[in-house]
C-alpha cells in the first residue's frame, strides 16, 4: 500500500470509550465514503464519534497507477448551487481547492487528508478492524491493537482493497491492475487485458501512448453499451479516450468474448476465451476485472441480496442486525448502484440523520441543508432515468 506521505491529523482516538461508556457511532474505513459520512455525522451535532483506518486517510486513491485520474470531472460549480461531482461535502469543491479538473489518486487522497485536517475529524488511523460483533445494545469492534464499543457502526472500507482475483482458472498468473504503480513503468510491447471497463479501458489508453499494442477482451461490450448510466456504460472521459488516435491505432477491443483460462508455457502466456480462440503474449496479462469488496468482511452482520450485496432498509441500515450501516460503493438499492461518489454521497446524510434522531439530536436544519445541496436522496424513484431527449 502506498504511504500518504501528505496525512498529518494524526491519532486522534484518546477519546476512547470503554464498554460501558461506547461511542455513538465508528465509522471504519478513512476513504471518501468514511470521511464524507464523518463529516455529515459532525453536521448532525454528533461529536463522539471515530473513524478506524487501517492505513491513512484516502489510501485507496493513493495507491492508484500514477497515471490513473478521476473520470468525473470537477468544476467549481458550487456558486449556482449545483455541488462540484467529486465533493464529499456540503459546500466544498475539490476543483475549487485544487484548481484540477480531473484528480489522480494521490491529488484526490490529498484533498480528503485536507477535509480531515480542517473538520478535526477523530481518526485512528493504521488501525486494522480484526471483527465486529454485536451483543446486546453493543458492537465489540476488535482492531490489531485493541478493541472499541459502539452503539452504532459504519462500514465505509470500500471496493479497492478486496479485488477480484479468482475469476477464472489462471488468474493468478494475470497482474491485478490494482496492484500497478505506474503503466509507463511496466515491461514488454504486447498486453492481453482482461475487462473492458474503466480500469481496462484506462490501462490500455496509458499502454497505447507508450506506442504499446494492447487487446481487451470484455464478456459484455462496455463501449458499446447505450446506457447513459456510468455504472453500466463507459464514462464520456473513456469514449474520449477510445477515439484518441494512439488507442486506435495500438488497441484491439474484443467485446462478448468471455476468457476461460490462462496458462504459462514457458515463458509464453496462453490466454484462451470460451469460443476457442488462443491469444498469446510474453508480458503478464493484466486484470482489470473489479473488486469483490469489503463487504463479504461483514456478511455475517447483513442479509445478502440475489446478487451478493447487502441488503439494506430505508436507511442504509442492516435488515438483520440494527445500528449496523454501510456507505460507500457497495450501496444498492432495487437496480440502483451507488458505486460513484457523487452517487453515495447522497446517502451520507440519511444515515447520519437516523443515528442523530436515535440520540435525539434535532435534524430538520441539518438535512435542509444536506437537501439544498443535492445530498440526500430519499426518493429512489427519480434515479436511473435515460434521458430520452438527448
Ligand atoms: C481506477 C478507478 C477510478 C475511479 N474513478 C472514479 C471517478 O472518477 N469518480 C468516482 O466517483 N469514483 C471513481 N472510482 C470509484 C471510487 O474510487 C470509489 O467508489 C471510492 O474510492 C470508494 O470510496 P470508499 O471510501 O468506499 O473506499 P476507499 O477509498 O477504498 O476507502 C476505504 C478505506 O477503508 C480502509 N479499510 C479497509 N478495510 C479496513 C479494515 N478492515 N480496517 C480498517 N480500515 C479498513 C482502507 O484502508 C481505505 O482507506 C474509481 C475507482 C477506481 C478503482
Amino acid at each position: 500500500m502506498a504511504e500518504n506521505k501528505n496525512d498529518s491529523e494524526g491519532d486522534k482516538s484518546e477519546t476512547l470509550s470503554d464498554k460501558n461508556n461506547p461511542y455513538d457511532a465508528i465509522i471504519i474505513g478513512a476513504g471518501a465514503a468514511g470521511v464524507g459520512v464523518a463529516i455529515a455525522l459532525v453536521n448532525a451535532g454528533i461529536q463522539n464519534y471515530l473513524i478506524i483506518e487501517r492505513n491513512t486517510v484516502g489510501s485507496s486513491f493513493a495507491s492508484w497507477p500514477d497515471e490513473t485520474r478521476f473520470i468525473t470531472p470537477s468544476f467549481p460549480s458550487n456558486s449556482i448551487g449545483m455541488l462540484d461531482l467529486n465533493s464529499i461535502a456540503i459546500g466544498v469543491s475539490p476543483a475549487y481547492s485544487m484548481r484540477i479538473e480531473h484528480p489522480n489518486g494521490r491529488e484526490y487522497a490529498k484533498h480528503l487528508q485536507d477535509l480531515a485536517k480542517f473538520f478535526e475529524l477523530k481518526i485512528s488511523n493504521n488501525t486494522n478492524v480484526i471483527s465486529i460483533d454485536k451483543n446486546e445494545e453493543r458492537f465489540f469492534i476488535k482492531t490489531d491493537s485493541k478493541t472499541f464499543y459502539s452503539k452504532n457502526v459504519i462500514w465505509a472500507a470500500g471496493e479497492y482493497q478486496s479485488p477480484s482475483i479468482n475469476v477464472f482458472p489462471g488468474s493468478e498468473l494475470c497482474r491485478h491492475t490494482s496492484t500497478v504503480s505506474k503503466y509507463g513503468d511496466l515491461e514488454g510491447d504486447d498486453f492481453l487485458i482482461v475487462g473492458g471497463y474503466e480500469s481496462g479501458i484506462d490501462a490500455a489508453y496509458h499502454l497505447a501512448k507508450q506506442n504499446k499494442k494492447v487487446r481487451v477482451f470484455d464478456m459484455n461490450c462496455p463501449w458499446g453499451e447505450l446506457s447513459s448510466d456510468p455504472s453500466v456504460a463507459l464514462s464520456t472521459y473513456s469514449f474520449e479516450r477510445v477515439r484518441d488516435e494512439s488507442f486506435e491505432n495500438n488497441v484491439e477491443l474484443f467485446s462478448e468474448t468471455k476468457v476461460k483460462s490462462v496458462t504459462l508455457l514457458e515463458e509464453t502466456y496462453e490466454l484462451r476465451t470460451e469460443e476457442g480462440q488462443l491469444f498469446k503474449s510474453m508480458v503478464k496479462p493484466l486484470l482489470a476485472s473489479g473488486f469483490e469488496g469489503s463487504h463479504k468482511f461483514v456478511s455475517h452482520l447483513f442479509e445478502q441480496r440475489d446478487d451478493g450485496f447487502p441488503k439494506l432498509n430505508e436507511n442504509d441500515e442492516s435488515t438483520i442486525v440494527p445500528n449496523m450501516y454501510l456507505c460507500g460503493p457497495s450501496v444498492r438499492h432495487d437496480n440502483h448502484i451507488f458505486c460513484f461518489i457523487y452517487k453515495f454521497r447522497q446517502r451520507f446524510a440519511i444515515v447520519a440523520k437516523d443515528i442523530a434522531s436515535s440520540l435525539n439530536l434535532p435534524t430538520e436544519e441539518f438535512v435542509e441543508a444536506y437537501k439544498s445541496w443535492g445530498m440526500y436522496l430519499d426518493d429512489l424513484s427519480c434515479c436511473g432515468q435515460e434521458c430520452l431527449t438527448c
